[in-house]
């Protein structure tokens, strides 16, 4: 670690106690930027990356809410509005018990690159609550959207900050709170995206994330001259984002043999075609059961349940050329990375925000493998937020031909840009590099431009 990026992080780290994902997002992007700084002294000396680690504003708040019994429930929500230089705040709301405002603002703060890297003119933003939505009634999970956007909605606003979904936070759960807002401000604006298709929602929104990850795995493989045509792909979760993933993945001709949920994971050796797929989008979006039911269906499968004991995961133990981590932050580490390599997988693209430990993105990058880091591969589901902001304010929807078009260029703009920034600054090949500089460039410009604000 060079001396500046070890100052820059014991500064991080002394000022964001107890947030040690902030702390792991901040450093990958520090390390690739040193480069930047050294060649531009003007970002140091006003600042900027100073600047972009401090939200512009925390937001804390009690979320209240009665269950089916009458029980009183008592969450905390939370907003954070990371950086605007370029646009409006834009993120999703993740809903997990997990939540606390570390995890929220390394996603913030990842989500400030990855935004300026889809072209579009959007900030970067997150938020949530520690509410876990899993095992609730439909009318619970309501009352809680409801408490949430009654505090929420006043800082919030089409022009102002447009939050999405994100783990736990779903098509039914944006409903809820679009509801609300609309209510409390008697206006309908683009104020959330991922709405339903008949009042105001874009098409091929909820395939943009898993699509959007597949296309930047074909980019990178287009590099070498191959396809997915054939290739035996490993996907992590079961939600949105892994469910679209092997949607597309079947689509370009490839195998996806694995999926996951917190209980364990299947490994399916014939591949999860689109039958199989549909039967786990009814068990996972309708039913709300657990991936381990596949087996129950299709009995050739085999089920491993989750093992805490264990220090690797077994989901990334098989025989393939891709790996599509699509579940949650830290699913693969060192190990991880050192079993995959050695497994044969030369692909990744991060559907999941930051998937990857730090030694485990330093074995994929020391491997050479084609690396899609998830602010670059997983844009697409920003991206086509940034579409459904457009298609609102023009009150007019594009079909879906033509919004999986541009999804599709942007993902080939996004791959292009992290190729070209990775070459200029001398180091081809490495995306993270690309993706973090090619990210920071645009908002660090915008930020000198705008003064000291
Ligand atoms: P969903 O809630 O639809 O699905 C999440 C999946 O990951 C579920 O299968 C869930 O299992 C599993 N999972 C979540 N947390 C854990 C955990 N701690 N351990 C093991 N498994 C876990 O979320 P999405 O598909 O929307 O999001 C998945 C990832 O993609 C996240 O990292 C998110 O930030 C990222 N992402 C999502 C975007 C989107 O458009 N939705 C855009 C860009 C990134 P279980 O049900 O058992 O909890």
């Amino acid at each position: 670690m060079s001396e500046y990026v070890s100052s820059f992080m014991s500064h991080v780290k002394a000022k964001n106690q107890g947030e040690p994902e902030f702390h792991q997002a901040v450093q990958e992007v520090v390390e690739s930027l040193s480069i930047v700084l050294d060649r531009y002294p003007e970002y140091r000396s006003s600042k900027i990356l100073e600047r972009m680690v401090e939200p512009e504003r925390v937001i804390t708040f009690r979320v209240p809410w009665l269950d089916d019994q009458g029980e009183i429930h008592i969450n905390r929500g939370f907003r954070i509005e990371m950086n605007s230089a370029i646009g409006p705040y834009k993120g999703g709301l993740r809903f997990h018990p997990s939540v606390n405002v570390g995890i929220l603002k390394f996603l913030a703060f990842e989500q400030v690159f990855k935004n300026s890297l889809t072209t579009l003119p959007m900030g970067g933003g997150k938020g949530g609550s520690d509410f876990d939505p899993k095992g609730k009634s439909d009318n619970e999970v309501m009352r809680f959207c409801q408490s949430f956007m009654t505090e929420l909605y006043r800082h919030i606003g089409a022009d102002t900050d447009v939050p999405a979904g994100d783990i736990g936070v779903g098509g039914r759960e944006i409903g809820y709170l679009f509801g609300q807002y609309k209510r409390l401000k008697n206006e309908f604006t683009g104020v959330l995206t991922g709405k339903g298709l008949n009042w105001g929602g874009s098409l091929i929104r909820p395939e943009a994330t898993g699509y959007g990850s597949v296309y930047f795995a074909a980019e990178m493989l287009a590099t070498r001259n191959q396809t997915l045509e054939g290739k035996v792909c490993l996907v992590s979760g079961s939600g949105n984002v892994a469910q679209y993933t092997v949607e597309k993945i079947n689509q370009f001709g490839g195998k996806a043999v694995t999926l996951s949920d917190s209980n364990g994971y299947i490994y399916d050796e014939e591949g999860i075609d689109a039958k199989k797929l549909a039967f786990v989008m009814e068990l996972k979006n309708v039913r709300r059961g657990r991936i381990k039911e596949y087996v129950d269906k299709y009995p050739k499968a085999v089920f491993t349940p989750l093992d805490t004991k264990l220090v690797h995961n077994p989901l990334w133990d098989h025989k393939a050329q891709c790996a599509f981590p699509s579940a949650t932050q830290n699913e693969i580490n060192a190990k991880d990375a050192e079993t995959l390599v050695k497994n044969g997988v030369y692909v990744v693209a991060e559907g999941a925000n930051m998937p990857t430990t730090l030694d485990g993105v330093k074995h994929f990058l020391d491997a050479k493998i084609l690396y899609g880091p998830a602010k670059a591969a997983n844009a697409g589901g920003v991206a086509t937020s940034g579409l459904e902001m457009a298609q609102n304010s023009m009150r007019l929807p594009w079909t879906r031909e033509e919004v999986d078009q541009r999804l599709h260029m942007i993902m080939k703009s996004i791959h292009k840009t992290c190729r070209d920034v990775s070459e200029r600054f001398g180091t081809p090949g490495n995306y993270v590099n690309g993706a973090n500089i090619g990210g920071f460039l645009k908002v660090a410009d915008a930020m000198m431009d705008q003064g000291l604000v």
